[in-house]
């Protein structure tokens, strides 16, 4: 089964979940990110380049 949560907040790609499986990361904020963008807001946190 496959079922559309949301889309990525930051690429706006689908994000589904797929026999229970989701292929995104849905964080604590209830935000939606696809594994990409999640490991990119992941390393900002980490590594503030500002
Ligand atoms: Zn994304």
């Amino acid at each position: 089964m496959t079922e559309l949560v949301g889309t990525c907040l930051a690429c706006k790609k689908d994000i589904y979940c797929l026999d229970g499986f989701l292929n995104g990361v849905l964080t604590n904020e209830k935000e939606i990110y696809c594994f990409n963008c999640y490991e990119n807001t992941k390393n900002d946190e980490k590594n503030p380049q500002n």
